[in-house]
């Protein structure tokens, strides 16, 4: 059995994380759950999976999970804060880490399972768009692996396993489009949260269904996959496939192109990456091409679009500069759900902060998590 850890259980990607788990008795070993704040969805999830540690990263809410576990299952350990969600990432008895924390709030977790040396499977995007060099430095130096869940990246990891890498002339990493592709600039002034949540095909959590629909959430694919995959600016392109039935695409030298195809559905990258390198059944619909029937692709519009050619300039500037354009868009989506900010004006918020603080070489850990507190703060005082 292997021992896993899922930081963000109670979220979307970690609910499809527990369907997979499910499905394979005797495969892997629940050891710990982790949540902000929703102690009703931890302890129904203690009360199945039975794990040896449970953490809430609210103090307050640790302390009522704790109440209520006592008379139950009191033997499940519960843990408080940052430190709780760091020393599960780090458990001799787990093998697997899920990293499914929603934004910057996931990085020194995902962080500490990478210096662990564990098996890491990333869905916290921002993570690693905070941190780049950083993290991937602790991943290798740790002998850590590292599995993109993100459904594109695991594609495109999936279309390089046993292949030339040298050969790889560019990635295509498709992008839906999201619930807005076809909207005009005037219509797109007056979005609301609830219509920015509704994704077409993938039914996520609240901030990537903004992501999605500012485009903001392929650009931060953008510098995801640069990093994941070591290639550079120039070869990795975005391709608007509103089906969301190809998942991403390589070119290489000789013009093929390979591609990985699956209904929209996060369980497929969720079980290749517990399996890896073996496969397995995740609960998956089988995809009808004859139903498909079309698939479509468009260029994507940087115009209407223009968070995407945010996070191209800056993994272009590099260092810091995607710590900061990422630390923007956290409290720029934040404010747009709280409707305190029109929905084009989250570009704006990111664009200003971007050009007041200058980012630099990323080196260390401290110098990432100071420029991402002077841009939230920078950020926020801009709302007002
Ligand atoms: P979600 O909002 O549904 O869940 C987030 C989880 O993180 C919850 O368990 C929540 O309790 C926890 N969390 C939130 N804030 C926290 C904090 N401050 N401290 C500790 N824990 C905290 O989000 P999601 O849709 O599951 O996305 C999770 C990550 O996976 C994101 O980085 C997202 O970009 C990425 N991702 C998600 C999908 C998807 O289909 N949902 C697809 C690709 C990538
Ligand atoms: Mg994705």
């Amino acid at each position: 059995m292997s021992g896993i850890t899922i930081l963000g259980s109670t979220g979307s990607i970690g609910v499809n994380t527990l369907d997979v788990i499910r499905q394979h008795p005797g495969r892997y070993e629940v050891v710990a759950l982790t949540a902000h704040t929703s102690v009703d969805k931890l302890y129904e999830q203690c009360l199945e999976w039975h794990p040896r540690y449970a953490v809430l990263r609210d103090e307050s809410a640790a302390e009522q999970l704790q109440n209520r576990l006592a008379s139950s299952l009191p033997d499940i350990e519960v843990l408080a804060g940052e430190a709780g969600l760091e020393k599960v990432a780090a458990l001799p008895e787990v093998s697997i880490v899920m990293a499914a924390i929603v934004g910057a709030a996931g990085l020194l977790s995902t962080l500490a399972a990478a210096q662990a040396g564990k098996k890491v499977l990333l869905a916290n995007k921002e993570a690693l768009v905070m941190s780049g060099q950083l993290f991937m430095d602790a991943i290798s130096r740790n002998q850590a692996t590292l599995l993109p869940i993100d459904s594109e990246h695991n594609a495109i990891f999936q279309c390089l396993f046993n292949q030339d890498k040298n050969a790889v002339e560019r990635i295509l990493l498709t992008a839906s489009g999201g619930p807005f592709r076809t909207w005009s600039p005037e219509q797109l002034a007056d979005v609301t949260p609830a219509q920015a949540c509704a994704h077409p095909n993938w039914e996520m959590g609240q901030k990537i269904s903004v992501d999605s629909a500012t485009m903001m959430n392929k650009g931060l694919e953008v510098i995801e996959a640069h990093w994941l995959f070591n290639l550079p600016t120039e070869q990795i392109e975005v391709l608007i496939h509103p089906q969301s039935v190809i998942h991403s695409l390589v070119e290489y030298a000789d013009g093929s192109l390979l591609a990985q195809l699956g209904n929209p559905d996060m369980r497929t990258p969720i079980a290749y990456g517990l399996a890896w390198p073996q496969r397995m059944a995740s609960g998956v619909a089988r995809l009808d091409l004859t139903r498909v029937a079309k698939l479509n692709f468009e260029a994507a519009d940087f115009s209407r679009f223009p968070c995407l050619q945010l996070a191209y300039e800056a993994l272009i500037a590099g260092g810091t500069t995607t710590t900061i354009l990422n630390a923007a868009n956290e409290v720029a989506v934040d404010a747009f759900l709280n409707q305190k900010l029109a929905f084009t004006q989250i570009a704006a918020i990111i664009e200003q902060t971007l050009g007041h603080i200058s980012g630099r070489p990323a080196q260390t850990l401290e110098v990432i998590l100071e420029d991402d507190q002077q841009a939230r703060e920078f950020a926020t005082a801009k709302l007002t």
